[in-house]
């Protein structure tokens, strides 16, 4: 095939549809019939990154293979279809302007104004085409982030318009994402916020060809074919959404509906039966668990669940492969002490103490870990979490009661976390922190080289301060090893104690590399160590293990 083909995902009536889902459904089931298919964010606000935002503000920021910081929708699109993204992938309006402004103070637009059309939408076309023109995809599916009639998304509908035009409606298509309600009080499905916001990209030069329609009950037929008679669609065309208990349901839900089907015939390319096999035999797994582990997640944005997402679906795919269901007990570190720590953990199979930035909260993140480190619970400490293990373990092994992060404290008499050389320097907060793939050595005869099955391994970062290595060999002595290595700078990755069942943190964000197709050794590890635990203190029987 030589030209890449175009799929614009848009959304209408509300936020929070579920795009990102449907985006990576579809791909799903394109992918599965042997296309080469590849997701991409368009955000449409000024933030250059998501990098500097607050959890609170949008969740998750994800971190891919080359460093960038982006969206957590671009999670879900690797962990659907276990291929890498990249930074071409998430564009906010932020970056767009920045680079045509800068191609401004060049000089590069010759003396002509510049304007939102046509240079803000060219630089959006020429991102949307990136992808595309790598060679790497035949089918480039393009979610654009808001609602349809939100002033911020004006230029992408334009620039969508305009690549339509440009390259053909064979080429390119758009699916449009919209809420069908129930109103209980009328007992009745309405399709007026549908027809609307079908209208509503209509006024901007943009035909749907397609309509998702996400409800709460089933479409009747009758109801879809009004929908395609109002909406300028055809009545296939006409996609029920209908509410999954889980996301890993949509692709069969998509695939029953037929939406694979209607794009390929649209976008004139052949269709075939997808093969999704291993997908479903996931989706079993995950469906009918034999038994189940609880384990505690320690963090201080535990009230919004986006916050974690990708370690929420890290356990999601270790417990499918261990056939267990991971029950994920959101504990806030803030309100964590010495007097309710037991209360509060004692009944935990396995403890995991999250990522995070600044002050607040670390005193109980600290506390967690000396309850687990002392009662043989197994541990994973990711980012923040391995760093708030090794000031426990400074503190309450080797004595160093002032040991701190310069994180927290920047005089500390004892940074057994600080930050690094070249950090020191940097001024900006966006994009500067170590982000991205970094490859790691890991310890012969360690948990993590036995768990990896590997000599070196490579992981994703985000941050800025490390393990502190003058502290290395009086930390080796007690009893906490570095188990993982950076090849090249010898900054610690990783930290095991070997006197306890299960203790194992990260510098590193494991989270971000779990696929269905390839959930992470880690997490299955883990999950499999708090199933021993509860076996061994519980006394459960491990007969289905
Ligand atoms: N705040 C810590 C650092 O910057 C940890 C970051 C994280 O957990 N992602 O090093």
């Amino acid at each position: 095939m030589t030209t890449t083909k175009y799929i614009f995902v848009t959304g209408g009536v509300t936020s929070s549809l579920g795009k990102g889902i449907i985006a990576a459904s579809l791909a799903k089931l394109l992918q599965a019939q042997g296309y080469r298919v590849t997701i991409q964010k368009l955000d449409p606000y000024i933030n250059v990154d998501p990098g500097t935002l607050n959890p609170y503000e949008h969740g998750e920021c994800y971190v891919t293979e080359d460093g960038a910081e982006t969206d957590l929708d671009l999670g879900h699109y690797e962990r659907f279809l276990n291929v890498p993204t990249s930074q071409a992938n998430n564009v906010t309006t932020g970056r767009i302007y920045q680079s045509v402004i800068q191609k401004e103070r060049r000089g590069e637009f010759l003396g002509k104004t510049v304007q939102v059309v046509p240079h803000i939408t060219n630089e959006i076309k020429r991102r949307v085409q990136l992808l595309g023109k790598s060679g790497d995809y035949d089918i480039v599916i393009t979610e654009i982030g808001g609602t349809v009639g939100d002033i911020e998304s004006l230029p992408y509908v334009e620039a969508v318009r305009q690549l339509r035009w440009d390259l053909g409606k064979d080429n390119a298509i758009v699916i449009h994402l919209t809420l069908v309600p129930f109103l209980s009080a009328a007992g009745e499905l309405k399709t007026k916020p549908t027809q609307h916001s079908v209208k509503t990209l209509m006024e901007s030069g943009v035909q749907a060809d397609i309509l998702v329609c996400r409800t709460e009950h089933n479409l009747p037929k009758d109801l879809r074919r009004k929908l395609a008679l109002f909406c300028n669609v055809r009545e296939e065309a006409v996609i029920q959404s209908i509410d999954a208990s889980t996301i890993y349901d949509v692709p069969n839900l998509m695939l029953k509906e037929g939406l694979d089907k209607v794009v390929l015939e649209q976008l004139n390319l052949e269709s075939s039966t997808p093969d999704i096999t291993k997908w479903n035999s996931f989706v079993h797994r995950h469906k009918n668990p034999k038994t189940d582990v609880t384990i505690g997640l320690i963090g201080k944005y535990v009230e919004l669940q986006d916050s974690y997402k990708s370690i929420l679906e890290a356990f999601i795919h270790a417990g499918a492969e261990n056939e267990v269901k991971v029950k994920i007990e959101s504990i806030h570190s803030e309100y964590l002490n010495e007097d309710n720590i037991k209360l509060k953990l004692g009944h935990l199979d396995g403890v995991l103490v999250a990522p995070g930035f600044g002050e607040r909260g670390i005193e109980g993140k600290i506390t967690a870990v000396k309850f687990v480190r002392e009662n043989n619970i197994p541990f994973l400490g990711i980012c923040l979490g391995m760093q708030m293990a090794v000031i426990e373990f400074a503190r309450n092994v080797l004595g160093l009661e002032d040991a701190n992060s310069t994180e927290m404290e920047a005089g500390s008499k004892n940074p057994v976390i600080d930050l690094m050389e070249e950090q020191k320097t940097i001024t900006d907060k966006g994009g500067t922190m170590r982000l991205g793939a970094w490859a790691c050595d890991l310890k012969k005869g360690s948990i993590v080289h036995d768990i990896y099955k590997s000599d070196s391994i490579k992981e994703r970062h985000r941050h800025r301060y490390e393990f502190n290595g003058t502290y290395k060999e009086q930390m080796e002595t007690a009893g906490m090893i570095a188990t993982g290595l950076n090849p090249d700078t010898g900054l610690v990755e990783i930290v095991e104690i070997t006197e306890h069942p299960w203790f194992v943190g990260v510098q590193y964000h494991p989270e971000y590399k779990s696929t269905v197709a390839n959930p992470h050794p880690l997490f299955v590890a883990f999950v499999k160590a708090a199933l021993n635990h509860k076996k061994n203190h519980k006394g459960v029987s491990m007969a289905q293990n």
